[in-house]
């Protein structure tokens, strides 16, 4: 049994506090990490405060983690004691199904099983996640992390990283393409260096003033600021894709707006409330939109190969466990630059 220290919170509308719970010795396919670093995703608060449907109480969110090995089951060969690893915002699927086999594991046909809030056990537990100082992995789902990168900074990769990588190999984002990138957070400021490593010309499309010379030192080749009409009228028609990264309800024929004929929006931002799209922002110009979940177990390692081999990590600010809530607040002020990331050692 593994006595484990953690950050919770009870109910929707309550902050997060310390709280105690025990996991399980790792199965023979298991993997017992201690934790060092979590980041702290907008899909945490999103959940923690109920915003994606009901969610069990207490919530343990975080999917951005990163840690050592401390422990493995019997029939565990890839990963060693004090070998470091990362584990992303999956910890199981039913490894059966098309989606499964073709390592799609976000779209398994018969329920993924994300790192915190999914029900196991047949419904008498609930996944709890890295806001905590230990884990316990089924092997499949554990990543090995690139040695060169700090491994604070490489947390966030595990979420925000392979969320933009994903649909930019699914698209066929190649050198020389141009890509906008709407709002500059965590997905975003990630999405600015990973297409800047593909040899695209990136232009960041925000809100948000302040944010203009971080958008340039990140790699931005352009700063476009969404409520200007004269700067948002030069850039109309331009872009092979945009990725849209916006956490709430946005206008999207603006988004779509900067697209070329037949260009492509991916959505990942994942607002609850309905986003809203005239059919002539599409039609016109055959332009097209695609979701796009995370990204399978294969993928995460090939980006977080290609991130270590482009030197290529978040920024990130360092907060204490229990600087958690005001950390939440500044999310939703989009007041971070770009990923909080917790010292998970310090719970
Ligand atoms: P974040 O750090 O809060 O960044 C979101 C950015 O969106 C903000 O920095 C802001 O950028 C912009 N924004 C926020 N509110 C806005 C509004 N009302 N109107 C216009 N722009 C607004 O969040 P994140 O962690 O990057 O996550 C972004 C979204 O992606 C969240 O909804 C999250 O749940 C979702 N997500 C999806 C997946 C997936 O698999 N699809 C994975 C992870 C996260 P500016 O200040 O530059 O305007
Ligand atoms: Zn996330």
């Amino acid at each position: 049994m593994l006595n484990v220290k953690s950050y919770a919170n009870k109910a929707a509308d309550l902050p997060m506090e310390p709280h105690a719970f025990s996991l399980e010795d790792p199965k023979s396919n298991e993997v017992a990490i201690k934790i060092k670093f979590c980041g702290i995703c907008h899909s945490d608060i999103h959940t923690a405060r109920s915003e994606w449907g009901p969610t069990f109480y207490p919530c343990v969110p975080g999917h951005e983690i990163v840690g050592e090995v401390i422990k493995v089951g019997g029939d565990v060969k890839r990963f060693k004691v004090g070998q470091t690893v990362g584990v992303g915002c999956m910890v199981g699927s039913c490894q059966s199904c098309s989606p499964c086999e073709e390592s799609l594991e976000q779209y398994c046909e018969n329920e993924t099983v994300y790192t915190y809030n999914s029900p196991v056990d047949q419904g008498k537990s609930y996944t709890k996640g890295g806001y905590a100082d230990h884990v316990v992995v089924d092997q499949k789902f554990v990543l090995n992390m690139p040695k060169n990168l700090d491994l604070a900074a490489a947390a966030p990769l595990l979420c925000a990283g392979i969320t933009v990588y994903s649909p930019m190999k699914y698209m066929g984002v190649k050198s020389g393409d141009k890509v906008g990138v709407l709002g500059l957070g965590g997905l975003g400021h990630m999405a600015v260096k990973i297409a800047k490593s593909f040899g695209c010309e990136v232009a960041v499309f925000s809100r948000s003033p302040h944010k203009k010379d971080d958008a340039m030192r990140l790699g931005a080749d352009h700063f476009i600021l969404t409520n200007v009409e004269d700067e948002c009228s030069k850039f109309v028609g331009q872009f092979d894709y945009v990725i849209d990264t916006v956490s709430a309800k946005h206008n999207l024929d603006q988004a779509f707006s900067f697209l070329k004929r037949e260009g492509t929006l991916a959505m990942v931002g994942a607002s609850e409330k309905p986003l809203e799209v005239l059919p002539f922002s599409l039609v016109f110009q055959r332009k097209k939109m695609i979701g796009s979940l995370i990204g399978g177990i294969k993928e995460t390692q090939e980006m977080l190969d290609h991130c270590g081999k482009h030197g290529i990590t978040s920024d990130i600010e360092m907060i204490q466990p229990e600087e958690i809530n005001k950390a939440y607040e500044r999310v939703l002020a989009s007041d971070v630059k770009y990923r909080f990331v917790m010292d998970c050692s310090k719970i």
